[in-house]
């Protein structure tokens, strides 16, 4: 059998077929000149196939079930590939052409799940979720509904040890010496600005919530690049900003929330189911991270992200590391300590043109 590394979207995967050199016609989607996997040459020097039967064998065929059930437990398998997992890249057909030919020559996989309508039994295992699940079996919107409508601080959603480890994952150092910047936009003061005391996150009872702190808690949100901050901020032409270079004068550890969910099954030795479990619930934390917000939105907005971040600072860390939703490529952090830094320098500039051209204050 043979399939090529355009037939998938794993990143594992396809970098596994496209190491193995061989190229040609793809016999499942046709496309020519593409790194072939063969599964007589290869089946012993690749991954591919550990891949593969890791994936498959967490899939029960239907007449295994014993008990209560509902017909929505049971898919074929691939429509459960391609929904579960974002594996393969190709149709219905091309995914079942690809299991078929797989599972007829490997030794340990049934020819049932092809068969039959398949399921995978811990997802129905309450108990199994409960001590692998970080929100056992709820699920995220459950816990923001909770969280804005019925009980802010105490939950049963939520298996704290569980996420901490999975948050631990995403824990990273940002260096002594690091620059950052914060930017106020300061058109009350004119072309004075602010002071640089004024620059720091505001006192402890007057600060506002944001999306990693809840009101009265001070929190110094910056960024890396001196016009995210000012997007950040979304001043508008003809505006007045402040911005202040903020420099580390301590390593901080923080947890960078980017890096919260991955793209791949395979990027370590992660158990499958659990992996399944959880990485859909990250990947909604993920796009709330993400929610572009504006002064507007209500402050319950912010809580599912508050609560993550808080976490973090019950944990130890010093900050958490978020995607800037103006510029892809910059990011922000949210320090809980700001004492970990030194405001360096601030200037004025009044803000030019709408693409955010900068020019100084004289
Ligand atoms: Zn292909």
């Amino acid at each position: 059998m043979q399939f090529c590394k355009e037939c998938f979207n794993d990143p594992e995967i396809r970098a596994d077929i496209e190491n193995l050199s061989i190229k040609g016609k793809c016999p499942i989607c046709s496309k020519e000149d593409v790194s072939l996997f063969d599964f007589d040459i290869h089946h012993e020097i690749s991954n591919v196939v550990e891949y593969l039967s890791s994936i498959l064998k967490l899939y029960v065929p239907e007449s295994k079930h014993f008990g209560v059930f509902s017909e929505s437990m049971f898919r074929t398998i691939e429509d459960s590939l391609l929904e579960d997992w974002n594996i393969f890249s190709g149709s219905k057909e091309q995914v079942k052409r690809i299991i078929e030919e797989f599972v007829s020559i490997s030794l340990d996989l049934s020819n049932k799940i092809i068969t039959e309508k398949v399921y995978i039994p811990e997802l129905y295992d309450e108990s199994y979720l409960d001590n692998n699940c970080f929100m056992g079996k709820y699920t995220w919107n459950d816990f923001k509904k909770y969280l804005r409508n019925i009980n802010r601080f105490h939950s049963k959603y939520i298996k704290l040890d569980l996420l901490e480890n999975l948050l631990k994952e995403t824990e990273i150092q940002v260096r002594q010496g690091t620059n950052f910047y914060r930017a106020r936009v300061s058109n009350q003061r004119g072309n004075r600005g602010f002071t640089r005391k004024e620059m720091w996150a505001p006192p402890d009872d007057l600060a506002t919530p944001g999306r990693a702190n809840s009101r009265g808690q001070s929190c110094l949100y910056l960024s890396n690049k001196k016009k995210t901050a000012v997007k950040e901020i979304r001043a508008h032409a003809f505006d007045y900003v402040t911005i202040a270079t903020f420099r580390l004068v301590r390593d901080i550890n923080i947890l960078d929330l980017t890096l919260i969910t991955h793209n791949s099954p395979y990027y370590s030795e992660v158990n499958k189911i659990n992996y399944l479990i959880n990485e859909k619930l990250l990947k909604e934390i993920e796009s709330d991270l993400a929610k572009p917000m504006s002064r507007w939105d209500s402050e319950l907005d912010y809580l599912p992200t508050q609560y993550i971040s808080d976490f973090a600072k019950f944990l130890g860390y010093d900050g958490v590391k978020y995607k800037s939703t103006f510029d892809n490529s910059s990011y922000n952090i949210a320090l809980f300590d700001s004492s970990a830094c030194n405001c360096i320098y601030h200037a004025n500039f009044l803000i030019d043109a709408l693409d955010y051209k900068l020019n100084k204050v004289k």
